[in-house]
Order: structure tokens, then sequence, then C-alpha cells
């Protein structure tokens, strides 16, 4: 008897990149050493993806959530939903979500927009949060906090609405902001209220920190106080069908940052942790990808995400992303020694570009290489932005990637007779 198939989705995040004068050229995966990543596209199918549509940078959220094929035009309203799921707040239809900074003012001015980035105490400042600011109105608040100065907050009430100007000011040395309805919101009663809340959130979360105990010994420390709670990214949260029952794929996540995690979440997948994957440049890229290879036992399809790529493309440094992708591709070289690619499936690919000439997301389209089961190789002889665009695969959009995989997998279902 067959076995069933299975498939990987290896996302390189931010690995998709421009060419730098520096390195003759080359983006930085042309330049990054890939012997793995080579392979797959020398023996695989290419092409370049598009994760929303050509030109339209995408964020890390819609554009993982436009590859498991959920329409992010159609569902995606914030990314607040998502981070407060991946700190394990459970996130209900209706809801209001926003990711939250612990920081530090004087007066109404932001002196640390992550309270000198506090790793210590926020659990007992996000108690004193929960005893005394529980409820708003008729609103009810659930607060949590997450690694160092981050966290996410929920708010559960009728009417409310995530089209509502931010609190945080994004930058220190100026005064954090009032909440605002959207100017073109569609739900203006909603936002107003939504606002309101939130703004006396932010003035009875600041009351309850100022001479918190954490703070006193912070401050007697020379440290900044955590003294406030700066909310962002408001989303509304929406009723998605779990990928179980929209494929019928038992699926496993496996990934480094709390947004994605908290789609996966939202989406039913086994979201599976990793002991040594930090999301940094210091991530144990062997135990993600021996962590794949253990789901592929019990999953029909498993994402993985190594977050590194991505920040040196933020950071702008070019050196620090081709060391980060060199990472991602020895994980590559560990599942290609030992996966089962008789009855499997990888897509290898970044979830968008982070160009380091740029240092944020750009609307460019990243490579892609499918290897396996199911594929039908190419003339491609190795990985990267160029060599990719000559593949068999041509040019995909975020949203086709499950009917390409599903149909390598042997498993999509005919249209018509
Ligand atoms: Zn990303
Ligand atoms: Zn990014």
């Amino acid at each position: 008897m067959e076995k069933n198939t299975r498939t990987i989705i290896f996302i390189g995040d931010g690995m998709g990149g421009l060419p730098i004068d520096g390195l003759d050229s080359q983006t930085t995966v042309e330049a990054a050493d890939t012997p793995a990543m080579d392979r797959i596209a020398r023996e695989g199918a290419c092409g370049l993806m598009h994760p929303i549509s050509p030109g339209r940078p995408a964020g890390s959220d819609t554009s993982h959530m436009a590859i498991l094929g959920y329409d992010p035009q159609k569902y995606y309203r914030g990314r607040g939903p998502f981070e407060a799921k991946g700190v394990g707040i459970d996130v209900r239809p209706g809801d209001v979500a926003f990711r939250c900074n612990f920081a530090t003012v004087e007066g109404r001015t932001v002196v640390d927009r992550r309270a000198g980035r506090i790793d210590k105490g926020t659990d007992r400042l996000a108690e004193a949060i929960r005893e005394n600011v529980g409820k708003i109105e008729d609103v009810q608040v659930i607060f949590e906090p997450s690694v160092e100065h981050r966290a996410a907050m929920v708010l559960r009430g009728e009417g409310l609405s995530h089209e509502v100007t931010e609190i945080d000011p994004h930058d220190p040395g100026v005064d954090y902001l009032e909440s605002r309805p959207l100017e073109d919101a569609k739900d203006r009663a909603g936002a107003q209220k939504t606002a309101r809340v939130l703004n006396e959130f932010v003035r009875r979360v600041h009351e309850v920190l100022e001479d918190h105990p954490v703070n006193e010994e912070r401050r007697s420390a020379g440290k900044p106080p955590a003294n406030i709670v700066l909310p962002r990214g408001a989303g509304t949260a929406v009723d998605l069908e779990s990928l179980k029952d929209r494929y019928g794929l038992d699926a496993a996540m496996i990934v480094e940052v709390d947004l994605v995690r908290g789609l996966g979440k939202y989406l039913d997948m086994d979201v599976i942790r990793v002991e040594g994957a930090t999301g940094g440049l210091n991530t144990d890229e062997m135990a993600i990808a021996k962590a794949v290879d253990e789901a592929l036992d019990d999953h029909d399809l498993v994402l993985a995400n190594i977050k590194a790529p991505d920040l040196g493309g933020h950071d702008g440094d070019c050196e620090k992303k081709i060391k980060a992708i060199e990472k991602v591709d020895r994980a590559l070289g560990y599942l290609l020694d030992n996966v089962d690619w008789d009855r499997t499936t990888i897509m290898v690919t970044a979830d968008h570009a982070t160009p380091c000439a740029v240092m944020d997301h750009s609307g460019h389209p990243v490579p892609i290489a499918f290897f396996g089961h199911g594929t039908c190789p190419d003339d491609v002889e190795r990985y990267g932005e160029r060599p990719c665009a000559k593949g068999i695969m041509g040019h995909l959009r975020g949203m086709q990637i499950m009917d390409v995989l599903t149909n390598m997998m042997g498993r999509a279902e005919k249209f018509g007779a």
C-alpha cells in the first residue's frame, strides 16, 4: 500500500532581496553558500512568488495567510488577534486585540518604548493590571505578557471596532497619543467606544504601574520603570475555517515568532515549540530541522519558518542576512538527508523580500522551489531570484500555493467531469 504523501512548507523569513553592488550585483540568497537550496532548485521545479500580488509588500502575517490559502484581502483585520493568540489568549470573533509594549514615560513623554528591554517582573505587572484594570465600562480587558517588553491585550464586549488610531507614538522623546476613531472608520460608534476604552485603559495602567514594587526595584537599580503599556496594531478577530476542515490535512507549524504562531493557532494547526529556536541569528536551525522531520511522522503538512534572514534585512546588514540564509540552508540539508522524498514534497521560499537596501519588506517577488514527490524538474541550476525566474513554475501568487502543493501530493480534487 502506498503510504500517505506529506508536504513541507519551508520559509526563510524575509529571505528575498535585491542585487547588491558590493556582492557583484548578486542578491543575498544568490551570494550565500547554499548547497541544499541549490540541489532543491537543480532537481526540483522553480519559479518566483508574489506573496499577495505583484509589487505589494507583504507582512509576515498576510503572507503566511495567503500561502496557506486564506485570502488576506478578505480576512485580514490587523495583526493584534494573531499576536494575542500567539501568547495564549483565547481570542474570539468580535474581540479587538492589540500588541503592546511595556514602556517608560515621564508625564506623557515616552522616554523608552521598551522600558530598558525589561526581562523580569512583567508577569507581576500583568497581574496588577488584571486585578485593577479587568473591566472598563462593560468591556472585559484580557492582558498577557510575552517575552521581554512585549505583551498582548484583548478587549471583549459589545460594539467594538479595530478602526482606531494607536497609542504608541513609535518614537521616543515624544508624547504618547490619544486613540481616536480612524477618519474612514466604517463602524464610527464602535470605533468611538473602543478609543474611549483604550484611552482609559492606558490612563489606569499608568496609575497602577507607576509605584508598583517591580518599578521601585527598577528605579533603585538605576533602570527605567515599566510604568505604562502602549497598545498598537489593533485588529478584530475573524472566524477562520481550520486548516483541517479546509483541506483535510493534519497540519503542524514550527515557527519562531508569536505573530505567525498565532495564525497557526487560529487555523487549529499543531503549534510545536522547539528548544533552542530563539528567533535570532543564534537559533538552533538543526533542532528546527529535526522537529520538522519528527512532525512528518503524524502530520500531512508541516510549515516551518526561520526568522533570522528578515532581521539582517531590517538592519541593512547583508553579512548578517547571508549568515542567516546559510543557517536556513543547513536545516534544509538535514531534511534532504533524512526525509523520505518518495512520499514528501517540499516548497522552499520566503514570505516576502526584506532587501538590505530597503531595510523593510518590499513588494519584489521571491524565489520558490518545489522538490520531491510530484514535482516536474526544470533546467534551473541553483536557487536565487534570477535563476528561479527561468523555472517551470513561472510566477505564482501566495494564494495559489496550496493548490500547487495538494496537486503535487496527489490529493487535489478534479474540477469538472
Ligand atoms: Zn516575514
Ligand atoms: Zn520583517
